[in-house]
């Protein structure tokens, strides 16, 4: 199983040492060629704005956006899901565009804009998940095709799946809790093993 990184910018180091860990390969990526044998893509948190220039500089918005279009399993953590979403209700950006969702930025305003919590996430499992959230944003509205994973004590929606689309407000690369990637990974094994020539499809459209 392959499993790519964005790498342009934001916590793809973290996201990349904890697959290797689960013992799955984890690339980079950088340039739109790196994207053509991935089982899955993570974009990672960071800065959201920053990510988007350079995700327009190489050439990355439209071929995400056809992968994603065509099952590829994408999951977006804190700035990654800022990207995934339709809608940014307090910034002017044009994000991917992908799930039906609308989120605000930096929403826990600047003092109290990280904080540690422990969640609800049941499809993860049992036991309560350790998030951490660092100037997060908060799903402000979904289309009734989002389900919605977890949220804070209050019912602010922190993380979110539409099919093969998750996101979350807060940052599970920063923890030793495997749960979330574990969660994504399945994911992704169950798209292979509904199109298992998927990959090699894919490979042969890039040799072409
Ligand atoms: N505040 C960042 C943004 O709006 C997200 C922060 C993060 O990823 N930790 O892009």
């Amino acid at each position: 199983m392959r499993v790519g990184v964005l790498a342009l910018q934001g916590t793809f180091i973290e996201h990349i040492d904890i697959l290797r860990q689960l013992g799955v390969e984890a690339p980079p990526i950088r340039l739109p060629c790196e994207l053509g044998t991935l089982d899955g893509l993570i974009i990672p948190g960071g800065e959201s704005t920053t990510m988007l220039r350079l995700m327009e500089s190489f050439g990355l918005i439209e071929p995400i956006r056809d992968m994603a279009r065509n099952g590829l399993p994408i999951w977006g953590t804190c700035a990654g899901m800022i990207l995934l979403v339709k809608d940014v209700s307090n910034y002017e950006m044009e994000t991917l565009r992908l799930i039906d969702a609308k989120v605000k930025r930096n929403a826990f305003g600047s003092q109290v804009d990280s904080f540690e919590v422990d969640l609800e996430i049941p499809l993860v499992g049992e036991e309560p998940f350790h998030a951490v959230f660092i100037r997060a944003p908060i799903i402000e509205e979904t289309r009734p095709i989002v389900q919605i994973l977890s949220r804070l004590a209050d019912g602010t929606i922190v993380a979110i799946r539409q099919d093969r689309l998750l996101a979350c407000a807060f940052h599970p690369e920063f923890t030793d809790d495997l749960r979330f990637h574990n969660y994504f990974l399945n994911m992704v094994r169950q798209k292979l093993s509904h199109n298992p020539e998927d990959r090699i499809l894919r490979g042969s459209q890039l040799r072409l």
